[in-house]
């Protein structure tokens, strides 16, 4: 039986929004069982989110969660931690309207919740486990859910730039894979995007620190990639990432092509709207993917 898990104490993290460029202060706070992934604005009064379906706000370029007129951006790294480590239950406390970009990936997040320690809870951990495939599409990307008994992700990417073309990836997900070899993969970008971004008030803090900047023919970045395929392992980090929307972890394999964050919202959507399509393993009276804001803590 696997149990439901938090963080054994609390800490704060502190860095940058990537699209506001102010500086963020995120508290970390242990929950009980089936409690879920939590998020609260602190810096004005505003009624905590719960991750899921309900809380999809917008995918401008990053997963933006909220209700009744709050929102939180750049969640998605933070998210594929909490997926990552297999955390069920925390309360995220965030001063500003974004989550800090930190160095781009989910390392720094991975290891300040390591370093608080996990805790096992009383309850059995609840999934969404996909019964019958499904899919979704939009143009040449596609997002496949197979039943599959434990959660693994195949991803291809595929851009016309000579140090990515195509790149695909098969790794069965659990905290050791995550970490090992997910965690670490930073977002990138390309250099004649940037102009754009700054233009549209977006990546305001982005900077060589918490990016992969790509030019014509190479990264930018004096220190190099982190791995040569570390474009696709990032897509693989924002998908785990979206996949908190469910609202518990998912349980099937994820075969996805090109996809991005509106297409990951798009398979949630999808998902919870086609209930012959998984079953909820482990049901308790609070199923966290239905509970409707507002949402009292
Ligand atoms: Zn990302």
């Amino acid at each position: 039986m696997t149990l439901q898990k938090t963080i054994k104490s609390g800490f704060y993290l502190e860095g940058i929004g990537l699209h506001s460029g102010k500086n963020v202060r995120v508290h970390f706070v242990p929950r009980n069982d089936n409690q879920g992934i939590i998020f609260q604005r602190v810096d004005k009064p505003a009624l905590p989110i719960l991750t899921n379906i309900h809380a999809i706000s917008d995918a401008n370029f990053a997963t933006i969660i909220g209700t009744n007129g709050t929102s939180i951006s750049t969640t998605e790294h933070l998210l594929a931690a909490l997926v990552g480590l297999g955390i069920d239950n925390i309360l995220i406390e965030v001063d500003g309207p974004e989550i800090p970009i930190m160095d781009g990936s989910s390392s720094m997040f991975v290891d300040a919740l390591l370093k608080a320690g996990l805790q096992a809870l009383q309850s059995e951990k609840a999934y969404v486990e996909v019964s019958e495939p499904l899919s979704v599409k939009d143009e040449d990307r596609w997002i496949a859910l197979y039943p599959y008994d434990g959660l693994k992700v195949t991803l291809t990417i595929e851009y016309p730039h000579p140090l990515i073309g195509k790149q695909r990836l098969s790794l069965e997900i659990n905290p050791k894979t995550f970490t090992e070899e997910i965690a670490y993969a930073r977002t990138f970008g390309f250099k004649k995007d940037l102009a754009n971004f700054y233009a549209m008030g977006l990546a305001q803090g982005g900077s060589l620190e918490n990016a992969v900047v790509l030019d014509d023919d190479q990264v930018i970045n004096p220190e190099g990639l982190r791995a040569s395929d570390e474009f696709v392992r990032h897509k693989v980090l924002d998908l785990l990432g979206d996949m908190a929307l469910l609202g518990h972890p998912l349980r099937g394999h994820i075969v996805a092509h090109k996809s991005g964050h509106a297409l990951h919202h798009k398979l949630v959507h999808s998902l919870m709207g086609e209930k012959e399509r998984w079953v909820y393993r482990n049901a308790t009276d609070l199923f966290l993917s239905d509970r409707k804001p507002p949402l009292t803590v």
